[in-house]
């Protein structure tokens, strides 16, 4: 048997996962992530529209 526990790592630096702040070792990653969610969420929400508007019909006939 492997003696080695496996134990989680941070998801944004693999540092050892500190319970507090699970999935990640401290709080500043967790603000990390959070601000790459903030971030992401943002430029999903304004590209899509942007884009269907500008060319409605060339994906389709593309495919
Ligand atoms: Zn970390």
């Amino acid at each position: 048997m492997n003696k080695t526990s496996k134990e989680p790592s941070c998801a944004m630096c693999e540092r050892p996962v500190e319970v507090d702040y699970k999935p990640f070792c401290s709080k500043r990653c967790a603000d990390q992530d959070l601000g790459k969610w903030f971030n992401g969420s943002y430029a999903i929400a304004g590209e899509p529209a942007d884009q269907a508007e500008s060319n409605p019909y060339s994906d389709k006939n593309a495919e």
